[in-house]
């Protein structure tokens, strides 16, 4: 990445599972890292796939400006008094009408694909259902992940597989559309006009709508495995893996 690009970034957007996080584990490093972004003014914002019962937790807990969930289905930030808000892409109904059927449709994969199960992070699941494939199961071959892709498609939902599940949702959303959003609404930022400024980094194909827009992307290291899948790569590709990765691209980013 030259200097005059680095130098041009005002932000950090990340992926959480396997980006920052290693084995499930925030790593000392990428903690550093994230404290780091916030020293300096210019908090991370995190965008993944986790519950919103989960991504409140971690805005509560971690140095971030704000956190994407569930794929681009609800996003989180901070009012002016400091309390946690959440926005949804669809309004209580209409997403109280869709919950009923996602579960039947989680229920249906669970018991027809050997080794799939439903992902343990259920609490306040929202927007999708997520199903795993490789997080607390023993890792399922690709055949059966592009199979519960096509059964989840096959019921008229999005889908995007991370490095430990398959999603499925109701409507066009994903990463990329809450993500603008969540910019152009509570930071005033037009993200398809500031695009080049800010980097966003992460692992695996649910990843590839950002890879696709952000000309910075980054992918940490173990993106490696997922490339054949990914039709726009990241632009530059970190040395080591995941929270490690994380924090070498903040190294270079401010430098110690
Ligand atoms: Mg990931």
């Amino acid at each position: 990445m030259p200097p005059s690009v680095r130098r041009a970034i005002r932000g950090v957007l990340t992926d959480i599972d396997d980006t920052l996080t290693t084995k499930g584990v925030l790593p000392t490093v990428a903690e550093a890292a994230l404290a780091r972004l916030a020293a300096a003014n210019m908090p991370a914002v995190a965008i993944t796939g986790r519950p919103v019962g989960l991504c409140d937790d971690l805005l509560a807990r971690w140095p971030l400006a704000a956190i994407v969930g569930e794929n681009g289905g609800v996003y989180l930030c901070r009012d002016g008094d400091g309390r946690i808000v959440e926005h949804y892409e669809q309004p209580a109904d209409e997403r109280a009408r869709q919950r009923e059927r996602l579960h039947a449709i989680a229920a249906w994969i669970v018991r027809e694909v050997p080794g799939a199960a439903l992902a343990v992070d259920r609490f306040r699941r929202e927007t999708d259902v997520a199903i795993d494939w490789a997080e607390n199961v023993n890792p399922l071959p690709q055949t059966a992940v592009e199979r519960i892709v096509a059964m989840l498609k096959a019921e008229g939902l999005s889908t995007a597989v991370s490095s430990i599940h398959v999603h499925g949702w109701y409507g066009k959303h994903d990463k990329l559309s809450a993500t603008r959003a969540l910019y152009q609404v509570r930071f005033g930022i037009d993200l398809a006009r500031e695009r080049e400024h800010y980097i966003y980094v992460g692992d695996a194909p649910n990843d590839a709508p950002m890879f696709a827009f952000f000309p910075n992307s980054v992918g940490v290291a173990n993106i490696a495995r997922f490339l054949d899948r990914i039709d726009t790569p990241p632009a530059y590709i970190t040395q080591r893996l995941a929270g490690e990765g994380f924090a070498e691209l903040v190294e270079l980013l401010l430098p110690t």
